[in-house]
């Protein structure tokens, strides 16, 4: 890919050479430091939550992940708890020194999360999304964009170039597989775009790999392999009963292996010359 393009400008590495970092307190992300997100893909209930929320602080995390509103494929699969889980997600996070993310479906729900929610997930589905991306670049908290299920580089960076356009500068691009021809696996994640991706944009990556292989086997060698190839972070899905999970418990770690995962991942920083704060 050339390095100066005409599909994105802000985005691009060439209009600013030196690197996008977030200061989110803990973690500045961008920078030495690797961010850890981690929690449920769903929302499920307080005691979910909560256990979540306190393994995911005491492993090194510093956000915690939940989804109030799931874009699920059928509309038979559980929705999410909506703004019925709100409360008790940013609870067990405050509780436990974490930030938190959400994905947002629906532009209307943004007033509601807007105090509560400390960053802002736009999903795969909703990647090319224009009205909801131009909306979450009028704020001015970060929003982690994760590529389209099937989209190429250029086109993750044109829909960060939509939220940078109306002014919100804090944008965290995330991996997440994409579709091949491998159907063995859920998707296939991309590690050759955290790299290129780096070379061409100033803003951090990060990688998402339980979607990306959709299989909880497969999740520590991909989140290590993110690490060593230069993601800004990772995030990952955890579940207490992965088996009993309402949504991606097939890919879900259970909390010890999320510990695991956690300590691996600092080893594997400090031979690339990163850091999991904390
Ligand atoms: C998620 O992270 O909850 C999710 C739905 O992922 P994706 O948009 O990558 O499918
Ligand atoms: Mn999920």
């Amino acid at each position: 890919m050339k390095a100066t393009h005409h599909a994105f400008h802000l985005a691009a590495r060439a209009h600013q050479p030196e690197n996008t970092v977030i200061d989110l307190g803990p973690v500045r992300v961008g920078g030495k430091d690797l961010l850890i997100i981690a929690g449920p893909c769903a929302v499920e209930t307080e005691e979910q939550i909560r256990t979540l929320a306190k393994n995911a602080n005491r492993a090194g995390a510093h956000v915690l992940r939940g989804g109030l509103f799931k874009p699920r494929t059928s509309p038979y699969s559980f929705q999410g708890l909506g703004m019925e889980g709100l409360d008790m997600f940013v609870d067990a996070a405050r509780t436990n020194n974490l930030l938190t993310i959400t994905e947002v479906l629906d532009p209307a729900h943004l007033e509601t999360l807007h105090d509560r929610i400390d960053l802002f997930q736009v999903g795969s589905r909703n990647m090319q999304n224009f009205p909801l991306l131009r909306q979450l670049g009028k704020l001015d908290k970060p929003i982690l964009l994760k590529r389209g299920l099937s989209a190429t580089i250029e086109e993750l960076l044109s829909a960060a170039e939509y939220i940078l356009l109306e002014g919100n500068a804090n944008v965290i691009l995330c991996e997440r597989g994409i579709r091949t021809f491998q159907n063995d696996l859920r998707f296939t994640p991309d590690i050759s775009a955290i790299p290129l991706i780096h070379r061409i944009s100033h803003l951090p990556v990060i990688l998402d790999p339980s979607h990306s292989v959709g299989d909880r086997e497969t999740v520590l060698p991909i989140a290590r392999a993110a690490v060593a190839a230069g993601a800004d972070g990772i995030m990952v899905e955890f579940h207490p009963h992965p088996d009993e999970a309402l949504s991606d418990g097939s890919q879900s770690l259970d909390p010890a292996a999320f510990m695991q995962l956690v300590k691996d991942i600092r080893v594997v920083a400090r031979a690339v010359g990163r850091r999991v704060a904390g």
